[in-house]
């Protein structure tokens, strides 16, 4: 496992690597890691002949200074982690690397409405960080393929646009979300939770399985509304809870025959959580 903490030394590593004709699997992540993204790098492994696993918290997709200082960073720890896990290279870039002294230039370009509902309307600029952090990397890496957790469902959709028009020799690749056992979907900033924040927080993952169990058996009114009630008499302050059609993220008001997502974003003290579960078409 090389770390590399300057552009110029990863570039010299992986333009090395593809002359020897390796296949290059990229795994992006803001550390703090956890089985999530342990998921993400075997599945970069099995595609791959290296795995490139990037540690940095993106200043410019914070829209909350204080949850960008809050963010757990454990480098440490991060790199015991993964120690004998066959990560041929890290990337742990200073913002200075990736930014430049100046103004944080952000990437103009545009989603498609992708993001404008959900997360894009409660989080104002964070997806202008995530593209513009996003295309860095894959300018600078240029893998064979890169891995994002559906855990971030509507990140995924807008990696995907971003990739398909600036990045099409790209493959991106979707990798399930991994659960603590009572369903708890796993996150950096779950490790800000109190001991009952904690075992409140498993409401999110029960109404999205609720939801999930009966879809279509019921209204799809009476699914929703119960759905949002569920987190009225609860510690949780709801922002969302939109069920959208699974590829534009259009939010949907009644069944139809198409792939579908319910997404959830809710705060529990300092800590906002969101989650998502797939529905059948
Ligand atoms: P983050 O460090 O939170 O920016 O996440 C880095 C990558 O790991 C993103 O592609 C996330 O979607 C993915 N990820 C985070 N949590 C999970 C999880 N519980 N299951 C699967 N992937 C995850």
């Amino acid at each position: 496992m090389t770390l590399f903490r300057t552009v110029a030394e990863l570039r010299s590593y992986i333009d090395q690597a593809r002359k020897d004709g390796k296949k290059t699997g990229f795994v992006p992540t803001m550390g703090a890691l956890h089985a999530g993204h342990l998921s993400l790098i075997s599945q970069s492994q099995a595609e791959n002949d290296i795995t490139v696993l990037s540690i940095f918290v993106n200043p410019t997709q914070f829209n909350e200074s204080t949850d960008f200082s809050n963010y757990p960073r454990t480098e440490v720890q991060d790199l015991k982690l993964i120690d004998g896990l066959n990560v041929q290279a890290v990337f742990l870039p200073t913002t200075q690397e990736m930014y430049g002294a100046g103004n944080k230039n952000l990437l103009d370009f545009s989603l498609n409405g992708l993001d404008t509902v959900m997360e894009g309307s409660y989080r104002a600029g964070h997806f202008d960080g995530v593209i513009t952090i996003v295309d860095k990397f894959l300018t600078i890496i240029q893998p064979d393929a890169a891995y994002f957790g559906l855990k971030d469902y509507q990140q995924l959709a807008i990696v995907r646009y971003l990739a398909e028009k600036r990045h099409p020799s790209v493959r991106i690749v979707a990798c399930p979300i991994i659960r603590e056992v009572d369903g708890l979907a796993m996150s950096s900033r779950n490790v800000l939770l109190t001991s009952e924040e904690r075992v409140k927080a498993v409401l999110i993952s029960k109404v999205l399985f609720g939801i999930r169990d009966t879809w279509k058996n019921r209204s799809f009114e009476d699914i929703v509304n119960e759905a949002r009630a569920a987190f009225l008499h609860s510690d949780f302050e709801l922002e969302y809870l939109e069920i959208s059609d699974a590829y534009t993220l259009h939010p949907l008001s009644d069944y139809s025959n198409k792939a579908a997502v319910v997404c959830v974003a809710a705060r529990i003290g300092k800590v906002r959580l969101i989650d998502n579960c797939e529905l059948p078409a």
